[in-house]
């Protein structure tokens, strides 16, 4: 069998081990094909590794993949308890790295391994003879600095959109200098453990907040509590709207309660003057020439802040740059695959909409070639993992010729109502007017502006609400 030919024998690539990368080196494990993950963190599931003080929102019942479930049933795994929520670190520890160490998945894994290019082998772009049956050629850079070229019968993309996070800018692009004050280690990740790994970096010092979702509400609190700890920390928050009641949520009145404490707690540290928010502000230039000076426009006129850090809490977009040589299709305002652009785009739905779908929705030109998980959603921020896991069930099953398999949707997401997905993401981003509430992420009755462990389980599927 030539090479460059997408033979059986060939592996499936799998880019990054997150929740559904790893999911997909299960499935295909179990259908007999060979997965070959590449992830560029340290370990498996280095993203959510990241942000692993954080809780997640769904309980393990939904985060648990079947096919993985049943590679770990045959070790001596303990599934935890399946209403309980998790943290992320829970979730690392206690699925996703004993399932990357599963007999069938720990030799496939290679960490520290990033891939920068996709391509078919011999091919660029614009040659079309042959292409769906010449091998796909995946290059990845090791952590120092090796080059290797790989041969593939498909990929999947599962790279999530962690380490390409939005800029704090206007009209999505870097504000002046942001880049250099990004080098310099002055704004700091999306989710920083304020309260634990990352404390030195943010204790005594002027912490500017930058965005109107749940992870600013989140870091918000968790600086509320050290400047208890240590009086001298400065909290000041921005945010494009012109009043920050959306992220409060109801208060003692929300339909959540636990939403609605974290409002009631964040309000308290806003109104009690321990939070300088700032409302209407565009950010412009950030000057690093001598500290930070983070500097933006407001209706008032202009404003600049002396400030240590700027946490930027304004989502997250897909990393499209090593997939120059594929033929993509992609939705022109989420960048998720064509067809499932206009079911999640986060104007018109929250994540409890999105009907649960499969390889036939997430196809591309580019002839066995997917892009699965966080990533496949884009710039929408609704993604859930039960829903990664159903579109690899079904892509797996395309790649392995079971269409039948490939075209049925087997999940069934319960009907519980809200789903409060705003994870960082692009809801995070400011907007620009106070049709905030009603814009961002979701049906405009539904406050999802706030998606702190609520308790409550999943959004409905749109699927189910039509059958
Ligand atoms: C704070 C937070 C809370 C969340 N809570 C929930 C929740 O409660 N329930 C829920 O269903 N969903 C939740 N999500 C959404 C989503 O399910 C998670 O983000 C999930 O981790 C997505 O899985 P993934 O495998 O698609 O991507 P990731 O988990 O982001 O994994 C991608 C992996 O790819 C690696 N990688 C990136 N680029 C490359 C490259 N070029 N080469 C090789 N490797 C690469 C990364 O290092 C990473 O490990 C949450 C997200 C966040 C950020």
């Amino acid at each position: 069998m030539p090479e460059n030919s997408t033979a059986t024998e060939l592996p499936v690539v799998i880019i990054g081990a997150g929740p559904v990368g790893l999911a997909a080196a299960a499935h295909l494990s179990t259908r007999g094909m060979k997965p070959l993950v590449f992830e560029a963190g340290a370990t498996p599931a280095a993203a959510v590794s990241e942000w692993g003080h954080i809780g997640l929102f769904s309980p393990w019942k939904y985060n648990i993949d079947y096919a993985a479930r049943a590679l770990l049933e045959a070790t001596d795994w303990q599934e935890p308890d399946s209403d309980y929520l998790p943290t992320g670190t829970e979730l690392v520890n206690e699925y996703l790295a004993p399932l990357a160490a599963t007999p069938q998945l720990r030799d496939a894994i290679h960490t520290q391994t990033r891939v920068i290019a996709v391509s078919r082998v011999g091919m660029d772009r614009t040659r079309t003879p042959d292409r769906d049956g010449t091998a796909f050629l995946v290059r990845t850079q090791s952590a120092d600095g090796v080059i290797e070229d790989h041969h593939a019968r498909a990929v999947i993309d599962a790279s999530g959109t962690w380490s390409t996070p939005n800029p704090l800018g206007q009209a999505g692009l870097p504000a002046i200098g942001e880049t250099a004050a990004r080098e310099a280690g002055l704004v700091t990740s999306p989710l920083p453990d304020v309260l634990g790994r990352d404390r030195d970096e943010f204790a005594c010092r002027h912490v500017l907040v930058v965005g109107a979702g749940h992870s600013a509400a989140n870091t918000l609190l968790a600086l509320g509590e050290l400047n208890e700890a240590e009086p001298t920390t400065r909290i000041s928050w921005a945010i494009r709207g012109a009043d920050p009641a959306s992220v409060y949520g109801g208060g003692d009145q929300d339909g959540l309660p636990a939403r609605g404490a974290l409002g009631t707690r964040l309000r308290h540290l806003v109104e009690t003057g321990r939070i300088d928010v700032h409302t209407s502000v565009t950010i412009t230039d950030l000057d690093t020439t001598d500290g930070l000076t983070v500097s933006g426009t407001t209706p008032d006129g202009p404003v600049s802040l002396d400030v240590d850090r700027v946490v930027p809490t304004t989502g997250f977009r897909p990393n499209l740059d090593f997939l120059r040589e594929i033929r993509l299709e992609l939705d022109p305002v989420v960048e998720a695959p064509t067809k499932l652009g206009p079911l999640i785009d986060p104007e018109y739905h929250s994540c409890g909409t999105v009907p649960p779908h499969g390889a036939n929705l997430l196809a591309h030109p580019e002839k066995d070639f997917y892009i699965a998980g966080m990533k496949s959603y884009g710039r929408a921020p609704t993604f859930l993992m039960f829903t990664g896991y159903e579109q690899i069930r079904s892509i797996v099953a395309a790649l392995a010729g079971d269409q039948a398999a490939a075209d049925r949707v087997e999940l069934v997401l319960p009907e519980t109502g809200v789903c409060s997905a705003d994870i960082g993401s692009s809801c995070d981003a400011p907007v620009a007017d106070t049709a905030e509430a009603e814009s961002c992420c979701g049906a405009p009755a539904e406050p999802v502006s706030i998606g702190i462990p609520t308790g409550l389980e999943h959004g409905r599927s749109a699927y189910q609400e039509t059958r």
